[in-house]
């Protein structure tokens, strides 16, 4: 049986949010929210990078700043405990690495950015379209077990797919559309989610 979790809003804050904030770039806090397509919005973030001559180590340099949820350790630590761990995210392993070493090195499959010689972000690189979604259909065709957790959106393609799914701190809208997933609002009934979902597979099994 594996976990496969969420990054941004579970673990960790959403970095671009956290980016506008610590930088005061307010036209940075749009999100998937206010720009559904997600290519129309990635295209205006890099140009706003670029009015502000933002390199790759300039956001590197802030997003070190950053840190994990309070008790999003501690939580991950009990998670590998109970299961093989993996995280899918839609962030960029450039924008993520220097946040790893401080949840110890989850195993994380994202997306990638591109920069040319001078260190600016010229674009970016999806895995694959849905690759959580299809990362757990994958890990199901290896015979796994995927319980599956998220906070949003992007997530409930891998919470229907997997085996069973957990929403974490979810928006309001998320938990109407979705009535079928547990909701857990904190770390401790996350843990307990996570127990009981284990336990209900194990027992059908
Ligand atoms: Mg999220």
């Amino acid at each position: 049986m594996l976990a496969c979790l969420d990054l941004e809003g579970v673990l960790l804050p959403e970095i671009w949010i956290k980016f506008a904030e610590k930088t005061g770039i307010e036209e940075l806090k749009l999100t998937t929210r206010d720009i559904p397509d997600y290519d129309e919005l990635m295209i205006g973030r890099l140009a706003i990078l670029k009015k502000h001559n933002l390199k790759l180590k300039d956001i590197q340099k802030v997003i070190n700043t950053l840190a994990p949820l309070d008790g999003a350790y501690d939580f991950l630590q009990w998670l590998k405990s109970e299961f093989q761990v993996l995280i899918l995210s839609d962030t960029f392993y450039e924008f993520a690495q220097p946040l790893m070493k401080k949840l110890d090195y989850p195993t994380l499959f994202c997306h990638k950015l591109i920069t040319d010689d001078a260190g600016n972000i010229i674009s970016y690189k999806l895995r694959q379209n849905d690759q959580k979604t299809k990362a757990v259909t994958a890990l199901q065709g290896l015979n796994f077990q995927v319980i599956s957790a998220g906070d949003s959106y992007n997530d409930t393609g891998m919470l229907q797919q997997a085996d069973a799914g957990i929403l974490f701190c979810p928006p309001e809208r998320v938990v109407q559309e979705f009535p079928q997933f547990p909701v857990a609002r904190n770390y401790d009934e996350f843990r307990m989610e996570f127990t009981k979902a284990k336990r209900d597979l194990e027992s059908s099994n």
